[in-house]
């Protein structure tokens, strides 16, 4: 089912929670609510629940008016942080706990309960105690419990942030796969970003009550909108650079952004000062003795230090100080073969390309 949120805000007293957030999801769709600490995420899901009423705008599922429903009329699944386990019932009567209140019979439900304790992988506990369970099990159980009474959608608030980090990735894992089984419209509450990319269609990064961007986990990756969500989606090099007419200076060198920063800029032509992301996979550390290309802007750095972890190798450089500037960190990625040539010291240079660099709405 689809859902259409639409001018969402809330207060508490004098405190706006959240601002004017539209969304509009599409059925079957799975969207991460993905921010920092006390953004408004978990307020926006609460409303979503009918846990909480908003302050003014409208949400519709399918057409229908939500808000003119209770909570308990909305028929959503909800998953919690805390799991809200009951844990002195046994994981079957914790799983159709619902249905028992809808009068489902008890065949019925002892059926539905094995076929959900199946679908979440975890058959043959459901006589056990819930508090005989390890911390993936209550989990799966809290996802049975939830999608017992068949949800018209299904709202998670960071379900998986309790359990340890490998267990964590393999539950985000199952937990994509059975919901593109089902088919059902979810929203996940996550700080983490990691979890939003491997879980999300589509992610909406929130910040200070708005939603600052909504896309792709690889649209928001590769073509942040502002500088909040560029360095809160994994890691960037974050310079600072000035629009002069409609090229940038970066560090005294002129750079040409491209046609598509350059059609962006003049949509807000005030904004001269600006921030380019590059990210570390992106950011082109030349050979020593390679030959600049002509028309190329090349900066000069200092190799700081090289992290190698195995899997991959990190060069850390850095900017030097000039009039206007203080020292700037860099962080690129570099191929084994390339990092024989960079020693701690050396002055090195790299290379900006339009491809590589994201010019930033500030
Ligand atoms: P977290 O990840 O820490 O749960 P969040 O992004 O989910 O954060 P919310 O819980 O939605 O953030 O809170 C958004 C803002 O609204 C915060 O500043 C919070 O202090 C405030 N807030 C939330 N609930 C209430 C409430 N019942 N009364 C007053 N202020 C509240």
């Amino acid at each position: 089912m689809s859902l259409q949120i639409a001018g969402v805000g809330k207060d508490f007293g004098k405190q706006t929670a959240l601002s004017d957030v539209t969304l509009d999801i599409a059925g079957g769709e799975l969207i991460c609510l993905l921010g920092p600490s006390g953004c408004g995420k978990t307020t926006l899901l609460r409303i979503i629940a009918g846990l909480e009423s908003a302050s003014r705008g409208s949400i519709t599922l399918d057409g229908d008016d939500l808000m003119q429903q209770a909570a308990h009329q909305r028929n959503f699944g909800m998953v919690f942080q805390s799991l809200a386990l009951f844990p002195h019932l046994s994981v079957e009567d914790n799983i159709t706990y619902g249905l028992r209140l809808r009068k489902m019979p008890a065949a019925a439900r002892r059926q539905r309960a094995a076929e959900l304790l199946d679908m979440v992988r975890l058959p043959g506990v459901a006589k056990r105690a819930v508090s005989m369970l390890s911390g993936g099990q209550r989990q799966r159980v809290a996802i049975a419990r939830a999608l017992a009474i068949e949800p018209r959608i299904f709202l998670l608030d960071e379900p998986l942030s309790a359990l340890d980090a490998g267990l964590r990735e393999a539950m985000q894992i199952e937990l994509r796969e059975l919901q593109q089984r089902l088919g059902i419209t979810t929203i996940v509450v996550t700080h983490d970003q990691r979890e939003a990319m491997t879980v999300a269609d589509r992610i909406a990064v929130m910040n200070g009550g708005t939603i600052h961007q909504m896309g792709s986990p690889i649209d928001v990756y590769r073509r942040p909108a502002d500088k909040f969500v560029a360095s809160f989606i994994g890691q960037t090099n974050l310079i600072p650079a000035t629009w002069q007419d409609d090229r940038l200076i970066v560090r005294g060198s002129l750079f040409d952004p491209g046609q598509a920063a350059r059609d962006n800029q003049h949509t807000s032509p005030d904004s001269h000062e600006t921030w380019l992301s590059i990210r570390p996979e992106e950011l082109i550390v030349l050979d020593n003795n390679a030959a600049s290309p002509p028309g190329a802007t090349i900066l000069e750095a200092t190799v700081r230090f090289i992290r190698d972890v195995g899997a991959s190798i990190e060069a850390h450089l850095e900017l030097p100080a000039n009039d206007n500037q203080p020292a700037q960190s860099l962080v690129a990625l570099v191929s084994r073969d390339k990092v024989q040539h960079l020693h701690s010291g050396d002055t090195t240079r790299i290379q900006l390309t339009a491809d590589c660099t994201v010019v930033l709405e500030t």
